[in-house]
């Protein structure tokens, strides 16, 4: 859009049109779509709806008064909606010049779309279908050319991007002239050529996954893992449609620290899955102080519409749902406080965000953007901009967020290579 000269506003009074990006993951998620929709007829009064939530006829039941309902994923269909009720302001190549078209120094990379799980509380494959992987010569061109603009951080993203190639039975692509399989791990071993950080999100747990370890220990990609688990409980995995064997996912996981002690480790749960016991709880309490794992969300089980988990005997009533999920939380705000009060007085390169004087905003190869904390610097070398990497050294900790100060004064480096 900013190539064809249209600017964005923080404003509903600032703009001529709206577009609400949506979510239909889960209820809350619907709900929170369907209010912003909402209030943003109710602020401006044009609003292009796009999204997962777009391929549902609730938008329309609800907001009939929206401009244009497109689904997820369909770029065309909302520059097409743009186009019919707010046409291109100027001629899109004489005012290229113009527009500020410097792409963040981070940049989500979208590997493939859909998923060929059916794990039984999601209904993402009902909305996204199957597993399609992007092209292997596709992506890295993409890649490469994120990176000679200026991005510093690439975010691997996907459904299941351990599952990236399944569906074209690994064919071998081409990237440079060079063959290359359309698989995970020779995609991160090609990505971590290219000079930037690679972070891997959503890595469904399979065995295979183990391959990419001894890249993140020599280096090529960040010892970062993404690893949805879900639950501990072998019952309720199975009910979940989940790998179920917990005791082998602690063993892998020191296998995995043994390989790289520096790995960050992420993952989600869901607390109070229909059936769930309170010694089944007590179980997944337990893998969690095994695991010490870094970082950790945990959603209360929310009965999605259309998710078969809802027919499940033995629901567990909403209050007990969020009464676990709160003491799970409780149980890794103790171990996540530790883990980073073990990091003081550690020296290690972040990567800034924000600039306010001599005061920067960073992550470090533990902080994905928006999900986890980040690293506050004081004495951040004069002239630092957001996208340089700096060296640090922390100085201080509390349940999320690291402080530290600048290790070396003319640390910061502002090449576009890592
Ligand atoms: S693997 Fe992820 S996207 Fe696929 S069905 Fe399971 S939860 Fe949904």
């Amino acid at each position: 859009m900013r190539a064809e000269g249209y600017l964005t506003s923080k404003s509903y009074d600032d703009a001529d049109l709206v577009i609400v990006n949506t979510c239909g993951f889960i209820d809350a998620a619907v709900q929170e779509s369907l209010d912003a929709i909402g209030e943003a007829l109710n602020e401006n009064g044009k609003v292009i709806v796009t999204g997962c939530l777009g391929t549902k006829d609730v938008v329309r039941e609800t907001h009939p008064s929206v401009l244009a309902i497109t689904g997820p994923h369909d770029t065309p269909a909302v520059m097409q909606a743009v186009h019919q009720h707010l046409p291109k302001p100027h001629d899109p190549y004489t005012d290229l010049i113009g527009v500020k078209l410097t792409p963040p120094h981070y940049a989500y990379l979208k590997i493939s779309e859909g998923c060929n799980h059916r794990c039984t509380f999601c209904i993402i494959p009902s909305m996204r279908g199957d597993l399609v992987s992007r092209p292997i010569g596709e992506v890295m061109q993409e890649a490469e050319n994120l990176v000679k603009a200026g991005v510093k951080e690439l975010l691997v993203v996907s459904q299941d991007t351990s599952a990236y190639g399944v569906d074209m039975k690994y064919r071998t692509g081409f990237w440079g002239g060079k063959p290359l399989r359309t698989r995970m791990t020779e995609l991160c071993g090609a990505l971590g050529e290219l000079g930037a950080w690679v972070r891997l999100h959503y890595v469904y747990p399979y065995p295979h996954v183990d391959e990419v370890i001894p890249l993140m220990a020599e280096g090529k990609i960040l010892p970062y893992l993404d690893i949805p688990f879900q639950h501990a409980s072998p019952r309720i995995l199975k009910l979940m449609k989940r790998p179920a064997a917990a005791e082998k996912t602690l063993e892998r996981i020191r296998a995995w620290r043994t390989e790289c002690p520096d790995i960050t480790i992420r993952s989600t749960f869901i607390a109070g899955f229909p059936g769930e016991t309170e010694a089944e709880f007590q179980e997944l309490l337990s893998f969690l102080e095994e695991a010490q794992l870094d970082r950790v969300g945990c959603f209360a089980y929310s009965p999605v519409e259309g998710a078969t988990a809802n027919a499940l005997p033995d629901p567990v009533p909403e209050e007990v749902r969020e009464e676990r999920r709160a003491r799970f939380m409780e149980v890794q705000a103790a171990i996540s406080r530790e883990k980073l009060r073990a990091k003081v007085g550690r020296t290690m390169d972040v990567l800034v965000d924000e600039v306010a004087g001599r005061k920067a905003v960073a992550r470090s190869a533990a902080d994905a953007p928006e999900i986890d904390g980040v690293v506050h610097v004081r004495g951040a070398p004069q002239g630092t901009r957001a996208g340089d990497k700096i060296r640090v050294r922390i100085t201080g900790s509390n349940d999320h967020d690291l402080t530290a100060t600048c290790a070396i004064d003319s640390a910061r480096d502002s090449s576009t290579s890592a």
